[in-house]
């Protein structure tokens, strides 16, 4: 209707869209890691949402209604979620049925269209308001039930007429959930003049009462999950629309009335952003999310065309899911959206941006008319399937999505039977991973026995097993890459167990248990009080979320035979800042081409959108069709590039006291162990590169306040690089930036050498050395980083082109006091650094000059002191011995050398203490080779005694330094006056 005009909107009379949000309680997830709740509700509509990084920043929405869902609730006897008292908020699912189903359902017998869309990011709780769980009915149930209980007490001489309809929209494809047979492609959506866009093909089942749209919703969600694990795709990521039609035929007046209730349950919306996938060379070659993100166009496109801007195009067509909802926005529908939010700090972002979709949506409107014409055609109904042997053992499905747990049985029945792909099999099960005949279950003499067939993965309550294993009641196994099972042992072993415990997060994290994987594992360095640090325990999610994403990126690579070896690993779980204070730690995916050997390092959110990538690539190649593609479209391959190895730290403390510092230091990897060492020399000299000697060793560093300082920072040497040693033809560069260094400075690339030469030495000069780069020597190492080249990869620019140089072509540090004297506004860059180099070589005179006078004027005293005392002694005064000039000079050397000796002994101290440090540091890092219950309070406990050693070290450090600073100053105050 308004493709390809200008819009004109407002309209008189028209509908806004209603919008809800709802809050639910904390997941068990959520209670593990300690979150905290950011969402309140101060009244019926208002929601405000707090910045967990910074709490005085609030934001308040706005919205039609505000569901309380979070706590103040109990179970009743049934199950079903109550309030715990009459003042209690809390928003129960017959609450948000009663405001917003009813409206659904006042629409519909008014002859209106009405459209309910859940929005928001996975585990929200979408399904769980629309769908519900168990005893807590949601919205399509409630409505539906309601709508017959209202056509039963209705008058006679009006006929009724339901269908109903239930169709998933996965990758741009629609899949018939009422259909058994897949349509190869998916049905189509075409347009009709009159009756609009429609699925052409799509079963719309007659229905006489609610139990026979219970039975279509139970067949619909067990295709739907067949479809899930056979596709290897989840349910998260597809769209479900339940389609009513409700027609009324007034017999007496020759009427009918024609509504259309769509209930739409969205996929998760956390892929909207393209961050999701930030950097990543593919992308834009998903069609996953397509419609979501389509979706948010056209929401947002109404939304300007409602607050009166010019609006030309409106992308219904862009996408199946937009055309399907053309009526409900913008059109002829009175339309619901239900925001569903988690209260987790760690979810701000997403609820924040779910909230502002919600704000958007919000300016919609609508012109929804009372319909007289019908629209749909109508078919067979379908008859559905009895389960009969409930009393035979049997395994259930989990599902990550906990709607659609529970939802498959596979009966295992007296004798032997086999279980796997093959349609000839007893116990026909599909999935990734799963080959034609996997494994063959035994049930005799009341025992179930498993027994995987040759190769085949079955992973039993998180350990994998090779040999026939008796199976117990609520066993977990796991077949294939990741299809989850629960088994339920014979009537006499069942209880009234809680079966909701073994979700699919219980079966992630047994697994990751079982292969060694925990929280402390990966949070060695956690807090004293035993509690691991929220940052450790989000990346122990991620990496226990991931684990199973990763098998089935493997196990898709292994099918389509792309000869990659997929691994997890945590970014700097061992790895230190400058200052050795731990860096921020995140998951990563490590590539490996096992036959090229080709390594590439995948971030989180460019191995999950390549996976979804390779779920499309693999999904064709199941389908029979055409599985090759182009090289650079290919989400398993990459051009190769750089890869980070590993990184070393060089203390400087002994530069902020003139001292050289020669070392070989580890490399060490994320992981913390030693990927190769360096030779480094760290030399303090003069401007023109003579090496500074022991009588230039200061005492105290403020004494180089002010002072240009001039160093080199040579690498000499690699040794024993793990790199090259996996694969000869292989090389290396070395970076690293010191203090306020724009950019990083790389040692050319030397290839095909384990111990390779460097001999790469840069000068450095501080013109002015100011507190803070001497603050900065005294506590920071220099981070040497470690880069793997592989062959044909860009090589990293060591050109040091970019960087601001001395007249005499060094390196300039610490010019930040420059950078305050800058104004780009006025006078071009360089323009400025020359004044700048100028102003400084001035500065610099006029200190020579000042210390010249100096000298001058103290030997000028000190003529007119010798002359006054010759004087004197001319005089006839008595004076037996007068010093000569020879023993006065002496007088003023002897203090000079006995501070040479303290600075020699300081200067030795300090250099032990740089070794301590690291063997220190070292320590710190070490880890047992085994995680072991029994040891784990010991490994705790040591690991802050070493923290608390540390401390002490550096407290009495200090403590020294600056003692011997106050010594030196008293002393060198008191000398002149001796005199
Ligand atoms: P989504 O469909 O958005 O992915 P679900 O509806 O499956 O999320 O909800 C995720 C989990 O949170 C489920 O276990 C569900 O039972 C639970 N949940 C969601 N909303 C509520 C609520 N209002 N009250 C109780 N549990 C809820
Ligand atoms: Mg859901």
């Amino acid at each position: 209707m308004s493709d390809g005009k200008t819009v004109k909107m407002p309209m008189p009379r028209t509908d806004s869209v209603t919008v809800a949000v709802r809050v639910r309680p904390f997941s068990q997830r959520e209670k593990n890691s300690g979150s905290k709740c950011v969402i309140s509700m101060h009244s019926r509509t208002t929601t405000t949402i707090q910045d967990p990084k910074n709490p005085e920043h609030r934001k308040t929405f706005t919205f039609d209604l505000a569901y309380w869902s979070h706590d103040g609730f109990q179970k009743d006897k049934d199950g079903v979620f109550i309030s715990t008292d009459p003042s209690s908020k809390f928003a129960s699912q017959k609450d948000v049925f009663h405001d917003l189903g009813r409206g659904i359902l006042d629409s519909t017998w008014q002859g209106y269209n009405a459209t309910l869309l859940a929005y928001g990011q996975t585990g929200s709780g979408k399904s769980y308001s629309m769908v519900g769980l168990g005893a807590n009915k949601g919205i399509i149930p409630n409505v539906c039930e309601e709508l017959f209980q209202a056509i039963e007490e209705r008058e006679r001489n009006q006929e009724y007429q339901v269908t109903f309809s239930m169709l998933e929209i996965y990758n741009e494809q629609i899949r018939d959930l009422l259909s058994r047979t897949k349509q190869p492609g998916g049905l189509k959506v075409r347009e009709d003049q009159h009756l609009g866009f429609y699925v052409d093909g799509l079963k719309s089942v007659p229905c006489e009462n609610y139990a026979q749209i219970e039975r279509l919703m139970e067949q619909g969600t067990k295709i739907r999950t067949t479809a899930s694990t056979n596709m290897n795709a989840s349910s998260s990521r597809s769209h479900m629309v339940i389609t009513i039609q409700f027609r009324q035929v007034f017999l007496d007046r020759d009427l009918t009335k024609q509504s259309t209730i769509n209930l739409v349950d969205l996929a998760g919306s956390e892929r909207q952003k393209s961050s999701g996938s930030e950097g990543d060379r593919l992308r834009e070659g998903s069609q996953v999310n397509l419609s979501l993100t389509n979706l948010g166009n056209v929401i947002s496109a109404l939304a300007d065309a409602a607050t009166g801007k010019k609006v030309l195009h409106i992308p219904y067509r862009d996408s199946v899911l937009t055309k399907l909802l053309q009526p409900a926005l913008g059109g002829n529908s009175r339309t619901t959206l239900i925001a569903a939010i988690s209260p987790a700090d760690i979810c701000y972002e997403e609820t924040l941006s779910t909230l502002r979709y919600a704000e958007r949506a919000k300016k919609i409107r609508n012109r929804a008319v009372v319909n007289t014409s019908m629209l749909m055609r109508e078919s067979k109904a379908e008859n559905d399937r009895q389960w009969i042997m409930k009393t035979l053992p049997h395994l259930l499905n989990v599902n990550e999505d906990p709607q659609l747990t529970g939802v498959l049985k596979y009966f295992i029945q007296a004798g032997s039977c086999d279980a796997g792909r093959a349609a000839s099999n007893a116990i026909h099960l599909q999935g990734l991973g799963i080959s034609d005949k996997h494994a063959s279950f035994t049930n005799s003499d009341g025992k179930v026995t498993v027994t995987p067939h040759s190769k085949c993965k079955v992973v039993v309550n998180g350990v994998p097993i090779v040999t026939k294993t008796k199976l117990q009641h609520l066993d977990r196994i796991i077949l294939g890459s990741n299809s989850a099972y629960l088994y339920i042992g014979f009537p006499s072993e069942r209880g009234s167990e809680d079966l909701t415990r073994f979700d699919y997060d219980f079966f992630q994290l047994e697994r990751a248990a079982a292969e060694g994987v925990s929280v402390d594992k990966l949070g060695a360095a956690s807090h004293g009080d035993g509690k691991a640090d929220p940052g450790m325990l989000a990346v122990f999610q991620d990496y226990v979320r991931l684990m199973p994403l990763v098998a089935e990126a493997n196990q898709m690579g292994e099918e389509l035979k792309k000869g990659l070896r997929m691994e997890l690993k945590v970014k700097n779980l061992a790895a230190s800042d400058s200052r050795g204070h731990e860096l921020q730690k995140e998951v990563m995916v490590k590539v490996t081409n096992q036959r090229t050997r080709e390594v590439w390092i995948w971030s989180k959110a460019k191995f999950i959108n390549r996976k979804f990538l390779m779920e499309e690539l693999y999904q064709r190649f199941l389908d029979g069709e055409d599985s090759h593609v182009a090289q650079e479209d290919d989400p398993f391959w990459d051009p190769v590039e750089v890869v980070h190895l590993g990184s070393a730290h060089i203390w400087l403390q002994s530069l902020a006291y003139s001292m050289k510092l020669e070392e070989q230091v580890e490399f060490m990897n994320c992981e913390g162990e030693e990927e190769a060492m360096v030779h480094v020399c760290v030399t303090p000299c003069s401007p023109a590169g003579r090496a500074c000697g022991e009588e230039d060793v200061v005492i105290d560093p403020s004494e180089l306040l002010g002072k240009r300082m001039d160093f080199q920072v040579g690498l000499v040497r690699c040794l024993g690089v793990k790199w090259l040693k996996e694969d000869a033809g292989r090389g290396i560069q070395m970076g690293y930036r010191i203090y306020d260094l724009s950019s990083t400075l790389y040692t050319k690339p030397v290839w095909k050498m384990v111990n390779p030469q460097i001999e790469e030495t840069v000068q450095f000069t501080a013109l002015n050395a100011s507190q803070e780069f001497l603050n900065y020597l005294q506590t920071n190492a220099l981070i040497v980083d470690l880069w793997g080249l592989q062959e044909g990869c860009a090589q990293l620019d060591c050109s040091q082109s970019d960087l601001m140089v001395t007249s005499e072509g060094h390196v300039m540090v610490d010019t930040k006091k420059m950078s305050t004297l800058m104004d780009p506004g006025q006078t071009p860059s360089n323009q400025i650094s020359e004044l700048y180099m100028k102003l400084l070589k001035l500065e610099q005179e006029t200190e020579l000059l000042r210390d010249t006078n100096r000298a001058l004027r103290e030997e000028n005293v000190f003529l007119k002191q010798s002359l006054e005392k010759v004087g004197s002694t001319q005089q006839g005064e008595r004076i037996s011995h007068p010093p000569a000039a020879r023993e006065m000079n002496q007088m003023y050397t002897r203090p000079a050398s006995s501070d040479r000796e303290f600075a020699k002994a300081l200067k030795l101290f300090y250099h032990s203490m740089n070794e301590a440090r690291g063997q220190l540091l070292r320590l710190r890092q070490e880890k047992p080779p085994e995680e072991d219950e029994m040891l784990r309070p010991f490994v705790q406990q040591q690991a802050q005694k070493l923290k608390d050693f540390g401390d002490v070290l550096e407290s009495s450090l200090w403590r020294l330094k600056n003692d011997v600073a106050v010594i030196v100053k008293k002393k060198r105050a008191s000398l002149p006056h001796a005199e």
